[in-house]
This record gives structure tokens, C-alpha cells and sequence, in this order.
């Protein structure tokens, strides 16, 4: 563990690093786990690493860890506390499905609860009311040390919880009062993002169908690495590369970047880590909220289609509500358009590459490995994006640097099931069935509909000059009714995936 003490040092309390306590005075037993469905681990990696180097017990239950299995380890090694971590927004539910099991069991450990989706206003409206022994939301790794310290601590776990308690019944409070105000989904689709789809630009990819990548250089996808993302896996704050000049963290940035060059370098060497891609393009044409994507140029039989969601909120200074089916020219308009799909990734063989290094007691190269993969996943996406401009004929002409990519000064955009312009994870089923991506990438979707191997990203090309990225935030249940009968499924299953989305209480 050598290693990562010194890059968690900041971390650390002064005092346990001075005194050099072992592992066998463990302070507490702390139990942490990625839920069922979800893959995401750095962040949670990173607390193991944290609480162990400040003395605590970790059992990591790595990750998928269905509910049972938590509660049942969590019983047989009497942890202090439990902590989940999720990336994606399905696992919000699975966390409220967990709290609710540990009342069941009346247990009243207290829950922590971290990731990139999770909030302090979630935990508290949702997650905190099902159980009744103390849930805090954990904002980043970092904090995770203090947080557990106060909750073993004698003296002051009472006041600690109590605070969260009063924070988190004004977050609730909060909620309750927020004045979002929605437009029926009828008027919502009237006032749609309008172009003029006589003049628009059109074009015509090169070719229509899938296409493969398979080991794609790493050493191609390097330079397309945006590294400012890198520094706050490690929770460093600033941009790359004017981070390296910052007093406080400039040495550490700059020491984990090394690191992260090495690692390359002996990836690319070694052959250790495979990237692998699916994308393609199909002739299109929006009908209400659907893009219909159809199986040739002619354009008289259907292969299958995506549905979207549309902003029903309304905020200052907006002229329409936008959903992505509004950058596809519809179907009565006259015009051919296309739409675009890929599956990349640039982690396979990170696993077992971070568990050699979990394996030889180098948790910080373990972790490394994780960061440096995600990154590669992403410089895929960018420099895939930018062949298939080209591909697609407008990119043609387009030079733009590094930075520029990074700053999406290109025309169209690759919007991602379970961001905010497309917040439905289960949409990713149909882009993998289209391009067959399980079997020629290798990237799996897990029951929440993640993608693993984690370093994985996937997305739309959309190509309208015109096209943003938007949120679709909160929408009414005319809205709900009306996808859950388009994707033929249940209201109740669709309520549960979207939501964080949903405007009102499911009944
Ligand atoms: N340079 C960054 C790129 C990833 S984040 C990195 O290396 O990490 C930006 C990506 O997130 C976009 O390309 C898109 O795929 C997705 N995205 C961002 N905002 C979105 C939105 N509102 N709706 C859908 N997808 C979005």
C-alpha cells in the first residue's frame, strides 16, 4: 500500500500517519459495495483505500452486489457501517431498495451513500424516509474520512447525526416547496425546437450499416485524451494543463499524470488493454417523439426505432421544448435524413490488469489502471466522433485541435442513453441490438443497463447543424403514459426507470 499513502496523504489525519497505527487495531469495520446492476467502482475504490490507510476494516464487495448479499456479509462480518456507491440512475432506486431491506431487518447501522448520480437532495427525499438509522450522502472520497470518523466517534456521533437530520429535513423541505412549472406534453410537442427542413443541410454518410474496430492503437487514441476529467477522479480540481501551476495541487496533479503517462506506456507495450468499437449509420426520419431507422434507401420498411423524451419545463427566456426526435427531419417532410450509433471501449483487460496490481498489494496502480481506461473509453468516443464526421461528409473540412474537440467545436452532437437530453438507460438495448455490439466490442449491458466493461461509452450521432445538448428534467405523467405505450411496456415499469424524472408520485 506504500504507493497510495503517498498520493492520499492529503487525505490523512496527521496524527494516525505520524503514529503508523497497523491494521490490527482496526477502528471499525466498514462494508462497501457498487449495487446490483450498476459497474462503476473508481470513486468506491477510492474510499476503501482512504478508510484503510486511516485504519479502517474494508470489506469491498466489489460490484453488481445484489441487496442480499450486502446484508448478509454486513451481518456476518458486524460491520459499523455500509456504504454504496452507483454511477448510473437506475441504482438510485436499488439504493432506496436496499435501505428499505435494512429496515426490514431492522437493522440501524448507519448507510452511506456516494456516486456521480446520487445527491444530497435525493438521499434525503428518498433514501432517508425508508430507514431509520442514519443515511448521509457522502459528496466525494475525500470527505469519506471525516464523515466516518464522526459517526464511530462517542463524542460526537450524536450531534454529527442530528445535524444530518435537520440539513436533511430542510432539503426535503425544499423539494416539497420547488416551483417547476410543466406544460402538457401536448403543448410541449406543438412548441418543438422548429428548423426549416426545406433549407437545412443534409448529408449523406459514405456508408449505411455497422462497421468494427477491433484493437484499435491505443497509442492512436492517446492524444484524444482529455485529462481535466483525470484529475477529478482523483478529486483534484482545475483544468489541464494549467492545473500543474497551482501551488496546492500542482505537484500532485503532475505526479499522478506521470504516473498515468507510465501506465500508458506499458499498456501500449504490453498489449494489456483492448479497444474495441461498433458504430454506423441509418437512414432516419422522425415521427412524433420516435426516429424510425429503416433497414435501406428506400426507406419503405422499418428496422427499428428510438424514442425520446421532451422538456415539459419551463424556464426564463425559452422559446421551445426540445426533444432529440426534433434534430431528424419527420418523415412527411421530403427530406432523407440519417442518424448514427457506436459502442466504444478502452477497457477491456482492465480488470484483470488492476487486479494483478490489487493482487501485488499496489492498490493505487490498481486504481490507475481504472482511471487511465475510462480516460481512453472517452478519447475513443472523440476520435470516432471525428472519423465519422468525416465519414458522414460534413467533417470533411474540419480541423480542429485536441482542445477544440474537447470544447465540441464540431458540428452535431453524441448524446448518451441516461444523460439529460435522453434520460432512458433502457434505450441502449436497441443501439446494442443494432450494431451487434455485445459480440464485436465485447461491452455487456448489465440489468441496470450500465455498460461493462466500465470504461465503456455509448451514443447517438446526431448531425443537424442546429444540435445542443438540453436537459429533459421533469416531465408529467401524459408525457410518461405516452413512452411507456410507444416502447409497449407497463406505465409501473417505466415509472420505476425514470424516476429521478417523474414530476409526480407514481401511484
Ligand atoms: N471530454 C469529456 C467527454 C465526455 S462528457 C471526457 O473525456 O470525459 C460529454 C459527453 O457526455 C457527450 O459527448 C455526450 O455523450 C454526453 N452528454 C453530455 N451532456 C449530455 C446531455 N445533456 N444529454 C445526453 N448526453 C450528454
Amino acid at each position: 500500500m506504500k504507493k497510495a499513502v503517498a498520493y492520499l496523504e492529503p487525505f490523512m489525519e496527521q496524527e494516525k500517519r505520524d503514529a503508523g497505527i497497523e491494521n490490527d487495531d482496526a477502528r471499525g469495520t466498514f462494508l462497501i459495495a457498487t449495487v446490483k446492476g450498476d459497474v462503476h467502482d473508481i470513486g468506491k475504490n477510492i474510499v476503501g483505500v482512504v478508510l484503510q490507510c486511516n485504519n479502517y476494516k474494508v470489506i469491498d464487495l466489489g460490484v453488481m452486489v445484489s441487496s442480499e448479499t450486502i446484508l448478509e456479509e454486513a451481518e456476518k462480518h458486524k460491520v459499523d457501517m455500509i456504504g454504496l456507491s452507483g454511477l448510473i440512475t437506475p441504482s438510485l432506486d436499488e439504493m432506496v431498495h436496499v435501505a428499505r431491506e435494512m429496515k426490514r431487518k431492522r437493522m440501524t447501522i448507519p448507510l452511506l451513500i456516494g456516486g456521480a448520480t446520487t445527491s444530497a437532495k435525493h438521499t434525503a427525499v428518498r433514501i432517508a424516509p425508508v430507514y431509520d438509522g442514519p443515511i448521509i450522502h457522502v459528496l466525494d472520497a475525500s470527505r469519506s474520512v471525516n464523515v466516518v470518523e464522526k459517526l464511530i466517534s462517542k463524542e460526537h456521533r450524536d450531534a454529527f447525526i442530528a445535524d444530518n437530520v435537520e440539513v436533511q429535513k430542510k432539503l426535503v423541505a425544499s423539494f416539497q416547496e420547488r416551483k417547476q412549472k410543466l406544460v402538457p406534453y401536448g403543448e410541449a410537442l406543438e412548441k418543438r425546437f422548429a428548423t426549416d427542413w426545406r433549407t437545412v443541410q443534409i448529408d449523406k454518410p459514405s456508408f449505411t450499416g455497422v462497421r468494427v474496430l477491433e484493437d484499435f492503437p491505443i497509442s492512436e487514441i492517446r492524444p484524444y485524451i482529455d485529462w481535466s476529467p483525470f484529475f477529478m477522479t482523483w478529486e483534484l480540481k482545475g483544468k489541464y494543463p494549467k492545473i500543474f501551476d497551482d501551488a496546492k495541487v500542482g505537484p500532485h496533479a503532475k505526479e499522478l499524470y506521470d504516473d498515468a503517462n507510465a501506465l500508458l506506456d506499458e499498456v501500449i507495450a504490453a498489449r494489456s488493454l483492448k479497444a474495441n468499437a461498433a458504430y454506423g449509420f441509418w437512414p432516419a426520419a422522425s415521427d412524433g417523439d420516435d426516429v424510425i431507422l429503416f433497414t435501406d434507401e428506400s426507406r419503405s420498411s422499418e428496422l427499428t426505432r428510438f424514442h425520446f423524451l421532451r422538456q415539459q419545463w419551463e424556464r426564463q427566456g425559452q422559446k421551445d421544448y426540445r426533444s432529440l426526435a426534433d434534430y431528424i427531419a419527420p418523415i412527411d417532410s421530403g427530406r432523407e435524413d440519417y442518424i448514427g450509433g457506436f459502442v466504444v471501449t478502452g477497457g477491456l483487460g482492465a480488470e484483470t490488469l488492476a487486479l494483478q496490481y490489487k493482487t501485488a498489494l499496489d492498490d493505487y496502480k490498481a486504481l490507475m489502471v481504472s482511471a487511465v481506461a475510462d480516460r481512453l473509453a472517452e478519447a475513443f468516443a472523440e476520435l470516432l466522433h471525428q472519423k465519422a464526421r468525416q465519414e458522414w461528409g460534413f467533417g470533411k473540412t474540419e480541423s480542429l485541435s485536441t482542445e477544440d474537440l474537447i470544447e465540441e467545436k464540431y458540428r452535431g452532437i453524441r448524446p448518451a442513453a441516461g444523460y439529460p437530453a435522453c434520460p432512458d438507460h433502457t434505450e441502449k438495448r436497441t443501439l446494442f441490438d443494432l450494431l451487434e455490439a455485445e459480440i464485436s466490442t465485447g461491452v455487456r449491458l448489465t440489468e441496470s443497463f450500465a455498460m461493462t466493461p466500465a470504461a465503456s461509452v455509448s451514443g447517438l450521432y446526431f448531425a443537424h447543424p442546429e444540435a445542443r445538448y438540453f436537459t429533459v428534467d421533469r416531465m408529467l405523467k401524459d408525457q410518461v403514459r405516452d413512452y411507456a405505450r410507444r416502447k409497449g411496456m407497463p406505465l409501473a415499469e417505466f415509472e420505476r426507470w425514470l424516476s429521478p424524472n417523474l414530476a409526480y408520485e407514481p401511484s
